[in-house]
């Protein structure tokens, strides 16, 4: 499978990113650049804005503008995959958007012949099996994939938080319809916004709840999209006892998610109160009833609202529950709009739809990839200096990809040794993949730095390694092997180890150890050692007639090797193998530069 990322490597909004198999595309989102930050321009993807299509979908995550906001541009043949009330509330959106934009005119149309799928519920494209589940965020659901092909599993978040109403089966939800997978393509937003997520969506309600008691009338701005805030909102008001009001428009957004014979319709947030129905809002005489017992009124930035809110008597409180970046001049998404509307009196009470970095490190745990790929970031660097002393972190450029297939399958493997003290070797596999540049492509844009690193191996193998690559923990060769000539004789017998006579090191043990020992280098192997360990050697001596009949065993491999002096020795569990000696052989290649692992 080739994980390939079109766009959305060093930016938030407009990640495009694509899944490939046996000449099969499965493209993930595919909407606006945010205004204000960097902005790569209209793409061009063969198999998703032209060329042969018949192999090709697109999935959108969920419904705000940076990953369907530009599925108008895309050729009509092209199947489009989203989840059924999403694609509901977004096709409520359009129409509404339609008159002043004709964008939302062909968005609509595209989302009437859009395949639906229910979360879940797993389907189907091409070699790809795709399971889709509902994740907290500001868009109401929102879907996470799992996608598999080739036997590799990816996890693709979309955009996610853990600190929503609903997010507590987020855990649950992993376990039951993902488990482990080999890769995440991860959202990382909040990278640098460490204060984004200082309040948790209840907490917010409470903090709404409380306000809604002490201040009569109540003018909120937020996005008319985003459904837990609203809902959150209404049961702030309800418990507080002021009127609800929205315009048609917001009650029909709602009336989606309650009106379902589906899961939502059972939650007590997505349910209305029979005595406590949103109000919709009669803009011309409305402003009496209000003066009763005030309001919780949901605002949009119109002059039809402000004209409106004029009119109410006596104070009114205005809350902005939505990204501050909208009201504030510097920025390049300002909206003059809302900024008049709003005025300069208000509260901000708000808490971002996306995770923040110290959750995003348990859901790693659940998740237990071979490594992470970010997007819808503006700094992956940030983001691969927080978690790769635990995580590899795979960094691409919009347009890279990595080619991965399944370790069984795999010609070449990048293994990560690190070392579990005081001496357990601990090798993870980075990557299975059918060419070597594959396998060198990963390991070079692939950030990891667990203090328990010693190395990396790059081995293409069959039986034996054919070809292998050696780097230490900073990614400098240390050493390569090449099949051949490594018998006695040979031109490669002896070959060089990049560690001089009694330099200290940290040999790696595999077969019969599985171990990291510092030692002392010998020297390379020469016959007469062969011939000394095996003399001392009962076991090989019971099974070998002689010597010259152990030796037809030794193949290129074994040849390869260079005596150590262990300093400390190690028993092995297979007893055949006992304890180290003085001397004991290990691949030249497997050396790495000695330094104290705690
Ligand atoms: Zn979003
Ligand atoms: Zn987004």
């Amino acid at each position: 499978m080739k994980i390939k990322i079109h766009r959305g490597t060093h930016q938030i909004g407009g990640c495009v990113t694509e899944y490939e198999s046996n000449g099969w595309h499965l493209f993930v989102d595919y909407g606006e650049e945010l205004q204000g930050g960097p902005r790569s321009g209209a793409l061009k993807v063969e198999g998703l804005t032209h060329g042969d299509l018949s192999k090709s979908a697109l999935l959108i995550t969920h419904y705000h503008g940076d990953h369907i906001g530009c599925i108008a541009e895309l050729p009509e043949e092209l199947p489009i995959y989203m989840s059924e009330i999403g694609c509901e509330l977004q096709s409520v959106l359009s129409n509404r958007l339609k008159t002043v934009d004709n964008t939302h005119q062909k968005i609509l149309e595209r989302l009437q012949k859009a395949k639906t799928f229910k979360p879940g519920v797993e389907f189907s494209f091409g070699p790809f099996k795709i399971m889709p589940i509902i994740v907290d965020h500001s868009a109401f659901e929102a879907c996470a994939f799992k996608i598999v092909a080739d036997d590799v599993k990816a996890f693709h978040t979309g955009d996610f938080r853990t600190h929503g109403f609903r997010s507590g089966t987020l855990p649950k939800v992993i376990k039951k319809f993902v488990g482990e997978v080999d890769y995440v393509v991860c959202e990382g937003t909040n990278v640098r916004r460490p204060d984004a997520t200082s309040v948790s969506e209840p907490e917010l309600q409470r903090q709404f709840e409380a306000k809604f008691r002490e201040n009569k009338n109540n003018i909120v701005y937020l996005s008319s999209s985003n459904i837990d805030r609203l809902f959150g909102l209404y049961h702030a008001a309800r418990k507080a006892g002021r009127p609800f009001y929205v315009d048609a428009y917001q009650k029909r957004m709602m009336d989606v998610v309650t009106k379902r014979d589906h899961i939502w319709g059972k939650s007590r947030l997505y349910r209305y109160d029979d005595k406590f129905e949103p109000l919709v809002l009669q803009y011309e005489d409305d402003e009496d009833k209000v003066e009763e017992k005030g309001c919780v009124l949901i605002a949009r930035a119109n002059p039809l609202f402000d004209k409106f809110i004029e009119r109410i008597p006596g104070e009114s409180h205005k809350y902005l529950s939505m990204w501050k970046g909208y009201v504030e001049e510097s920025c390049e998404a300002y909206n003059l709009r809302l900024a008049k509307s709003l005025g300069k009196d208000f509260e901000y009470m708000h808490t971002s739809g996306h995770c923040d970095m110290g959750s995003m490190r348990e859901f790693f745990n659940l998740l237990h990839p071979k490594a992470i790929i970010p997007i819808h970031t503006d700094n992956p660097e940030a983001f691969a200096e927080l978690f790769c002393d635990e995580w590899p972190i795979t960094l691409l450029n919009d347009g890279e990809s990595i080619s991965v297939i399944s370790d069984d399958h795999a010609k070449c493997h990048v293994s990560i040794l690190c070392v579990t003290p005081p001496y357990a070797l601990d090798e993870k596999i980075l990557g299975g993949f059918k060419y070597c540049e594959d396998a060198n492509f990963m390991l070079a844009h692939t950030k990891y730095c667990s203090p328990l690193l010693i190395g990396y191996a790059v081995e293409e193998e069959s039986v034996w390694p054919v070809h292998a690559e050696v780097f230490d923990a900073e990614k400098k060769l240390l050493a390569t092997y090449e099949s051949g000539e490594h018998h006695p004789g040979g031109k490669r017998f002896q070959e060089p180890c990049p560690f001089a006579k009694g330099e200290k090191v940290l040999a790696v043990f595999h077969a019969g150890y599985d171990v990291v020992v510092p030692a002392t280098v010998i020297g390379p192997l020469s016959v007469d050692l062969v011939r000394e360990s095996y003399e001392q050697d009962e076991y090989l001596n019971d099974v070998y007639s002689s010597f010259e009949d152990y030796l037809k065993e030794w193949n290129d491999w074994d040849w390869d090797e260079v005596a150590v002096h262990p300093l400390e020795k190690v028993t092995s569990p297979f007893e055949v193998i006992g304890t180290m000696g003085e001397t004991e052989f290990v691949p030249r290649i497997y050396l790495f530069p000695y330094r104290e692992v705690k």
